[in-house]
């Protein structure tokens, strides 16, 4: 609450503390007012239903949270970016993690910024509005720094404690658009991320997948989309055995896709 002031609220004892006269009173109450309605969007309200509003509510909150590299070569000129524009157009993001660990919030958790653009995970085709955007600076090239994957990992218990994102649901931009995305890259600790408790990893010791196992299928249980396979192949592996998208590679699973999707399945399961 901004405004704790007695006469605003019209208490019987106002007066006393504040001799204000009834004019002045009017005048403060609409600047009041108007200031409050600036601040504030009124809600949206469907004219064809008359407004009975029930106070069991809360905002909306994202479902996932994605991973990005800023592929250029410093906060200040991402900083720039994520306000501005780049080549396809305006981009934001809600978080900005430096090199060394400091962190930047450019759009409120509440709020829907544009980092996903087209893409789909699982159901999800509007990744934008179901998501939190984070922009690692990394040019791309470089290993992950540890001090930037501790603020990272320490970031993320906040999101999934505060806004209730499942713990598992953390992927990379690379993961809903592989047909047009790479980041965060073949670099990234996706194994020491889950350590920490965050994402997906196969653990255990990785057995073959049983006969009449469907490796697609686990795929698309996982998350992926299939309308592209060899992309979301490529991307599967970048994320899961660090294999670079720019390598030339079988266009169906191999062995040891199939072991990994298998123990993946296994964990989704539990
Ligand atoms: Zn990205």
């Amino acid at each position: 609450m901004l405004f704790d002031y007695p006469s605003a609220q019209g208490t019987p004892h106002g007066s006393t503390f504040f001799p204000i006269p009834m004019s002045m009173k009017y005048i403060i109450t609409i600047t009041l007012s108007m200031v409050l309605a600036a601040c504030s969007t009124a809600p949206v309200r469907n004219p064809q239903a008359k407004w009975v509003p029930s106070p069991n509510r809360d905002a909306r909150r994202a479902l996932v949270i994605v991973l990005h590299y800023t592929q250029q070569d410093s906060v200040q000129e991402s900083l720039n970016t994520l306000r501005t524009a780049n080549s396809q157009g305006k981009v934001s993001a809600h978080y900005l993690l430096g090199k060394d660990g400091r962190l930047y919030q450019l759009v409120a958790d509440s709020q829907r910024a544009w980092h996903a653009g087209g893409g789909r995970w699982g159901t999800i085709t509007d990744l934008n509005s179901a998501s939190i955007g984070i922009e690692i600076d990394n040019n791309g090239i470089d290993p992950y720094p540890d001090v930037q994957i501790e603020a990272l990992i320490a970031l993320l218990q906040d999101l999934t404690t505060r806004l209730r994102i499942p713990r598992h649901q953390i992927i990379g931009h690379s993961d809903l658009a592989p047909s047009r995305k790479v980041d965060p890259g073949a670099h990234f600790p996706w194994k020491r991320l889950h350590e920490a408790g965050f994402g997906i990893w196969p653990s255990g010791e990785l057995t073959d997948a049983p006969e009449g196992f469907d490796p697609w299928l686990a795929m698309a249980a996982i998350g992926y989309s299939l309308s592209d396979r060899p992309a979301a192949l490529r991307a599967f592996r970048m994320r899961f055995r660090a294999i670079p998208a720019t390598q030339m590679q079988p266009p169906e699973p191999d062995d040891e896709d199939r072991r990994i999707l298998y123990a993946l399945s296994r964990e989704l399961l539990r």
